[in-house]
Parts: C-alpha cells; sequence; structure tokens
C-alpha cells in the first residue's frame, strides 16, 4: 500500500510513447519464411500516455469501449479479456516485468486495416513498460522481436517479423529493404515526387486461420524442395502437388519481385517498380490465393489511373487496403479514400 501511494503521488509525470502504423509496398507472406520484404513505417500513429503503477496494468483505448484492468506478473495472457488487451499482455508477459502502467492509448490507424495497428500497440506497450521499469532501451530488433512472440502469444497466430520491425526500425523518407533471415534493415530512399496512398477496402476476414494455413503449405513446400528462401522457379515445378507449387512459386517470384524493386527504386526507375508491384497483385491473388474481389476491383481501378506506377494488395490479405505509388501530379480524386502516407521514423518515447 505503502508502494502506491508512493509511486502515484510522486512520479506523477505522464509517460508518453507512440508507434507508427506501416505499409507494405512489395513482398508479402515472404517474411515467415525468411524472406524478402520491402514495407515503410507511415506517418499514422499509436500514441500511449500513462503513469507507473505498481503490480497491475490499466489501460483505456480510445477505440474501444471496454478498459483493460489486469495484475502483474501475468498467468496467461492468452486469456486476458477485453481481447484487445491481449496484445498488451502479451508484451507484459514477454517481458517478464512486475511494474505496470495507468494510462490511455489512441491510434489515428484503422484497426484491423491491414496497416499494423496491432504492431504499434504491442510496441507502445514496451517502450512504457521498459520506461516504467526502468530497463536499458531495447535495440529496435530486440523491440521487434519481443513484440512479435507478444502477438502470437496474443492471438495464436504465427506472423513474421516485418510488421514489428517496420515499426520499430522506421526510417524518414525511405522505405525499408528487410531480409527477415538475416533479419538486415536496409533504407532506401523514396523519390521526392513520389506518392504512396493507400486506400482502405474492407476489415480483414478470416484471416487468422487462413493465414495459418498459408504458413502451414509454406511448410510443407520447403519440405519437398528446402527453404523457400533460395528456391528456384525451376525446383518449385517438381512439387507435385497443384496448391503446394502455387503457393511456393508466390513466395520465391515474389522474392525475387521485392530484389528487382529494390534496385527500381534506388534507380528511382518508378516505370519498373510499379510493374513489379502490379505483378505482385496477380501473384498474390492467383498463385497465393489471398485477394478478395473488392481488393482485385479497386487495384484494376487503381491501375487504370493516369500518373500511377503500380498498385497491390499489401498486408496479409483477405481484405485490409490496397497500395498505389504514383506520380506525384497524378489526380487519384477516382480512388475514393485514398490516403497520402509519408515514410517516418521508428516508434520512441516522446516524452
Ligand atoms: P492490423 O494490425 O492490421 O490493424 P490486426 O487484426 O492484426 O489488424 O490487429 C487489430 C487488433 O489490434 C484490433 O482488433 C484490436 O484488438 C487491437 N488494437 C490495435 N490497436 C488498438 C488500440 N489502439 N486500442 C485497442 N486495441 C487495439
Ligand atoms: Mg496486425
Amino acid at each position: 500500500m505503502f508502494i502506491y501511494m508512493f509511486i502515484t503521488t510522486n512520479m506523477s509525470a505522464e509517460i508518453v510513447v507512440r508507434s507508427p502504423g506501416r505499409v507494405n509496398l512489395i513482398g508479402d507472406h515472404t517474411d515467415y519464411t525468411g524472406g524478402m520484404v520491402l514495407p515503410m513505417a507511415i506517418d499514422r500513429y499509436t500514441t500511449m500516455a500513462a503513469q507507473p503503477l505498481e503490480a497491475a496494468i490499466q489501460l483505456t483505448s480510445a477505440d474501444q469501449p471496454d478498459d483493460l484492468k489486469c495484475e502483474l506478473p501475468l498467468v496467461d495472457p492468452a486469456a486476458t479479456t477485453p481481447t484487445w488487451g491481449r496484445y498488451v499482455t502479451g508484451v507484459a508477459h514477454q517481458l517478464q516485468v512486475t511494474r505496470g502502467f495507468s494510462g490511455s492509448v489512441s491510434t489515428t490507424l484503422p484497426l484491423g486495416g491491414g496497416l499494423s495497428s496491432s504492431a504499434a500497440l504491442e510496441l507502445s506497450t514496451a517502450l512504457m513498460l521498459c520506461q516504467v521499469n526502468e530497463l536499458p532501451p531495447p535495440t529496435s530488433l530486440e523491440l521487434a522481436q519481443l513484440c512479435r512472440f507478444a502477438e502470437h502469444l496474443a492471438t495464436g497466430v504465427p506472423c513474421g517479423i516485418m510488421d514489428q520491425l517496420t515499426c520499430a526500425s522506421g526510417v524518414d523518407g525511405s522505405a525499408l529493404l528487410i531480409d527477415c533471415h538475416s533479419l538486415q534493415v536496409s533504407p532506401i530512399e523514396i523519390p521526392h515526387d513520389v506518392n504512396i496512398y493507400v486506400q482502405f477496402i474492407a476489415h480483414r476476414k478470416l484471416s487468422s486461420s487462413a493465414y495459418s494455413d498459408r504458413v502451414i503449405q509454406c511448410d510443407q513446400a520447403e519440405q519437398h524442395i528446402g527453404p523457400l528462401r533460395l528456391a528456384e522457379v525451376s525446383s518449385v515445378h517438381n512439387i507435385a502437388d497443384e496448391i503446394l507449387r502455387r503457393r511456393a512459386m508466390h513466395l520465391v517470384s515474389e522474392n525475387e519481385r521485392v530484389r528487382r524493386a529494390t534496385v527500381a527504386l534506388a534507380l528511382q526507375d518508378m516505370t519498373t517498380f510499379g510493374k513489379l508491384m502490379n505483378e505482385s497483385h496477380k501473384s498474390l491473388r492467383d498463385d497465393f490465393e489471398v485477394s478478395t474481389n473488392q481488393m482485385d476491383e479497386a487495384v484494376r481501378i487503381a491501375q487504370q489511373t493516369p500518373g500511377v506506377f503500380g498498385a497491390r494488395m499489401t498486408g496479409g490479405g483477405f481484405g485490409g487496403c490496397i497500395v498505389i505509388v504514383a506520380d506525384s501530379s497524378a489526380n487519384v480524386d477516382n480512388l475514393e479514400g485514398a490516403m497520402l502516407v509519408k515514410p517516418v521514423s521508428g516508434a520512441k518515447l516522446i516524452n
């Protein structure tokens, strides 16, 4: 009781942390097989403001009706209610901390829109817990890894590291080439006369189970031809099972597209970059089967808009957003709700 009073009366300065969301320009479903991705952190943020609290977390979300109240240490984060709180308690469980916080969270990201509001919530929680527990500041990679495992705990979905690593290590003005095997992150500058838009299509449906199915299918394909990140198209043809062959074809061709798109971006060859984005969409639609009719239609309209270099679904699929890369002079008024996003730096302590 004494400790509680001491903390609540003496540590009144509010701590504020913030994490961006992300959009993936090219390279989807490649991260969990150690492949290549080219995302960027975007100027839409989750912000958490709180004060330290001994042995508990109390958090209000501006975007959810029910508050999170839990005691630390946690026994089973996957059983937390309300369910959104699992992303928070998953992080607390990973960090094994006993001091929590009391505060609020809000976001300018859509929830369940494929722009990684979940990773932004996890990263904000991790930064907050490190701060209130006076832990040494983690590196971006350490943050991303612990938040990735927190998401596994929270959702049971074996996601890759792209979302958390992008939101943690964003670079102002640049996309990030991430090798999800070596975990090397290389910023690639985005030309000033190029605009990037996201167009929200629909909240995701069936994503958890379908995502896990794809992870399993990639694993099965690897049992035939070895690591997909190293495989050649010629070896994919040796997979007898038609579904597994198509899944593997997407992975192998997508890794190659990311490599070529990175070179094109570095050379400011946006025509080639856009063509690779369009091919990526086709592959996700036909071989990996994670798009929807609504997304295909929005992508088709975007691709036909003058000044647009390329457009594709982005993220896990089954809804969410499409991403559009266009010349800054392009008129995108016909793309309903298209939102201009800028590449920004990663999650950090604000105050
Ligand atoms: P995405 O990460 O693409 O937005 P997910 O399905 O992975 O979609 O994560 C969305 C979920 O994350 C929400 O349904 C909610 O449970 C949780 N979440 C994210 N941001 C917040 C927030 N600011 N407040 C409360 N819950 C949040
Ligand atoms: Mg998410």
